[in-house]
């Protein structure tokens, strides 16, 4: 039995004040494993907009005026509320994602580390003095904060997404509007009320959710922000960077991937099956980094598919505040429906279903996890990002035919190998396009490791102390006296 929970109205968080979504025309948000209306979101107006901007224009003096350490400081005392709230959080994020509430704790949790982590790197954001070619002359790099932000985070991982491009901003002084997701709005709110409540200012971040064109369409050409960062769709991506591009904006683009996987004869089979799996099915596959495009050497094609088949269809699926479910819903209707028009698409062009396929629960937007094989490369969910519980296995009887495939696509974000030979490693390492390669295992995503990827994949990165670039300023001062 589970006890029920209520779920809050979400307001927006512009100068400090909360604006309830009462006080506005409102969103519905859904619960996507009952399909039930539980809660709503309030949605900006232009006048709200503005006064987001006011605020962050304000808010950034302030905050860069603030030392490296002390910034640190907030920013460790916030991870520290996240933790001590990590429950109540995680059972927010659960009802309005999905995800089962052990993936929300870990999302919870983890977004604890990040902050933890930018608090510190951010005090070494250092510049560097270069040996002038005169006597007296002094040349000094200093690295300085862009300014306003303006960040647009998806609905995938509510709280560590946004996570990312905030603790990266604010560690090294810029103000932030973020652009929260509309379908799980509540868990991103309280991510931004744990860093007011560890007293970041009210002017330094500011929280919105709208119509997302109409609010990016607004915040990306006005002359108050600096930097532009998007985590979302491809198509999405590359409006939004066209749009700052004519404002000469900066920008990080986190977007789509169609990972493929390289599993090589060599390999420890078992272990290959259980970590993808793992991970194929990790948030129901919504994961910009899912394992999707699995292309495994003849000699152990039959026993893989065996095996991939059979701990996909032993994975519990169900709503994820029950005990024991491993795979939640699907975001939405529309998301389903898509997923499900990739399927068909295959079959139709001649692939075969392994397992799933079906939807397992009569409400809700459940899928069943879904294996395919034989599938052309024609096919459509083989050239377009799945974004869902499904993947493709395909054979391969020689590496390079393997890592043409694997680069086949405009795509470049992660990429994955199972191999016991170093020299395939090598191989692959430098073969593969993409921004992040895991060889026998999926260790990306820390908030020490870069994260980023490559051509249709986006630029910039969201981890690592390349992270902190994207929202520093390079000035050179030369002085004599
Ligand atoms: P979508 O492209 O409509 O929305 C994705 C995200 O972008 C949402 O948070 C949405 O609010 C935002 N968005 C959409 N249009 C925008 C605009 N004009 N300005 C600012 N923000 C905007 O797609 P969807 O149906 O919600 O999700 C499906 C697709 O989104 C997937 O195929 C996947 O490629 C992509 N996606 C990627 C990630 C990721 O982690 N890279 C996360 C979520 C969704």
């Amino acid at each position: 039995m589970r006890v029920p929970m209520a779920y809050p109205d979400t307001g927006l968080q512009i100068g400090g004040a909360w604006i309830a979504a009462e006080a506005r025309d409102a969103i519905p948000v859904v619960n996507p494993a009952t399909g039930e209306v539980i809660g709503a979101v309030a949605k900006a107006t232009i006048e709200d907009l503005d006064r987001a901007l006011s605020a962050a224009a304000r808010g950034f003096p302030a905050w860069r005026a603030v030392s490296a350490f002390d910034r640190g400081r907030i920013l460790r005392r916030a991870a520290d509320l996240l933790r001590e709230r990590a429950e109540s959080i995680a059972r927010l994020m659960t009802l309005e994602q999905g995800k089962p509430l052990r993936e929300a704790r870990v999302e919870t949790l983890s977004a604890a580390d990040t902050l933890d982590w930018f608090a510190e790197e951010g005090r070494r954001a250092y510049g560097r003095v270069i040996p002038a070619r005169a006597e007296g002359v002094v040349q000094i790099v200093m690295r300085e904060p862009v300014g306003p932000v303006a960040a647009f985070t998806p609905w995938n991982f509510p709280i560590n997404q946004a996570v990312r491009k905030v603790a990266a901003a604010l560690c090294v002084g810029c103000a932030v509007i973020l652009k929260g997701p509309e379908d799980t709005p509540a868990s991103c709110a309280e991510l931004v009320r744990a860093l007011l409540d560890a007293g970041v200012p009210g002017d330094a971040i500011g929280l919105l959710y709208g119509d997302p064109a109409a609010i990016s369409g607004h915040l990306i050409p006005a002359p108050e922000i600096a930097k532009i960062s998007f985590t979302g769709s491809t198509a999405v991506g590359k409006d939004l960077a066209a749009l700052a591009g004519r404002h000469m904006k900066r920008v990080t683009m986190e977007l789509g991937g169609h990972a493929p996987v390289i599993v090589c004869a060599d390999a420890d089979i078992e272990r290959a099956v259980e970590i993808l799996a793992a991970n194929k099915f990790r948030n129901a596959g919504q994961v910009c980094v899912a394992p999707t495009r699995i292309l495994v050497e003849r000699p152990v094609y039959d026993v893989f598919v065996d095996r991939f088949a059979a701990r996909a269809a032993a994975i519990t699926v169900g709503d994820g505040l029950n005990e024991g479910v491993q795979m939640g819903p699907l975001i939405h209707e529309r998301r389903r429906l898509a997923v499900e028009k990739l399927i068909a698409d295959a079959e139709a062009a001649g692939g075969r279903i392994a397992t799933g396929g079906g939807r397992p629960n009569n409400r809700g937007f459940f899928l069943a996890p879904t294996i395919l094989t034989d599938v052309p490369t024609t096919a459509r969910i083989q050239n377009e990002e799945p974004f869902g519980p499904v993947a493709t296995i395909a054979t391969f009887s020689d590496l390079d035919e393997a890592i043409e495939e694997a680069n086949r696509l405009p795509f470049g974000l992660a990429a994955y190998a199972y191999t016991r030979s170093a020299r395939t490693a090598s191989r692959l390492s430098t073969g593969i396009i993409c921004g992040m390669l895991g060889i026998n295992h999926h260790g990306l995503g820390l908030p020490e490791t870069p994260f980023g990827g490559v051509g249709d994949s986006g630029y910039g990165s969201e981890g690592g102390p390349e992270a902190l670039e994207g929202y520093l300023a390079t000035k050179f001062i030369s002085t004599t006296f």
